[in-house]
């Protein structure tokens, strides 16, 4: 099961930065990336830091990676519930990034993280002071890039693989396959932020049961996202199976166009059954 609990692009005011709520077969939730209003989106759907078992990142954006200053020291110094702060000996919440993103995201906290009151060096404060950074159990050696084509993971008994993606040029970011059933290799397909790829999407598209893709409709040379003029020509197999996400907030404007091609749009709090790929 997965909630979306913010689905709007980097400039979205309306639908909130885009953040998935994913509910693993254990029980645990992990989320998505978490940008600059994931704070804000847990607290409006009754969720704290530690109803949270592990963190995901697809790549440093503000959009994507704002938030996790604030899960960092919430679950350092807090204690909640059962859930002791880390600093008392709680658990460490899991972080899983491909390491070429971990490095990055650890680029943009570093000048808040790395301080703190314990021990004799202040400012020896790490990722892994904070969570339980989680390394690959098997990579793919460098393809477009220097770093790692992909990276795979155990994330709370789920496998789960973060895939070099095209977003900026030259900058680390992935889109995630998540496996759904430890006896299948059905998946369910997060891009993060990415153009369209349709050799890839139609490579796995027989065992992927949601692609959730990010969308726009705003034309410009150098284009970073998943432009709405390229998802329209997917095979109607793939549109079917596609939410758009991560989208502008003229939407609306835009939803009869895409839902009579197939397609469905997120909105904040939808939440998706990974099995049937339907919306609840
Ligand atoms: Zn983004
Ligand atoms: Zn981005």
């Amino acid at each position: 099961m997965l909630q979306t609990l913010g689905v709007g692009g980097a400039f979205s005011r309306r639908y909130g930065t885009t953040c998935g709520l994913l509910t693993l077969s254990s029980g645990d939730r992990w989320l998505i990336d978490c940008g600059r209003q994931a704070p804000d989106q847990l607290h409006d759907a009754g969720i704290s830091w530690h109803d949270l078992a592990g963190q995901i990142v697809t790549h440093v954006h503000g959009d994507h990676v704002f938030g996790l200053e604030d899960f960092a020291f919430g679950r350092f110094y807090e204690t909640r519930g059962e859930v002791g702060s880390i600093v008392s000996g709680g658990p460490q919440p899991h972080f899983v990034a491909h390491s070429a993103v971990r490095e990055e995201v650890w680029s943009t906290l570093y000048a808040s993280l790395r301080y703190h009151k314990l021990g004799d060096n202040p400012t020896a404060g790490t990722l892994n002071t904070y969570f339980h950074v989680c390394a690959p159990v098997a990579v793919e050696p460098p393809a477009d890039n220097q770093w790692n084509h992909s990276e795979s993971f155990e994330a709370g008994g789920t496998h789960l693989i973060a895939r070099e993606s095209e977003h900026v040029p030259g900058k680390p970011s992935c889109s995630l396959e998540i496996s759904i059933d430890p006896a299948s290799d059905r998946i369910t397909w997060w891009s993060g932020d990415c153009t369209v790829d349709a050799d890839y999407l139609a490579s796995i598209e027989a065992r992927t049961s949601i692609f959730f893709h990010d969308c726009t409709f705003v034309e410009y040379p150098g284009q970073v996202h998943g432009a709405f003029s390229l998802l329209r020509d997917l095979p109607e197999s793939i549109r079917r199976k596609m939410v758009l996400m991560h989208h502008e907030d003229n939407i609306e404007t835009h939803r009869a166009e895409a839902e009579a091609l197939g397609f469905r749009v997120a909105m904040p709090g939808d939440i998706w059954d990974l099995v049937t790929g339907q919306r609840r």
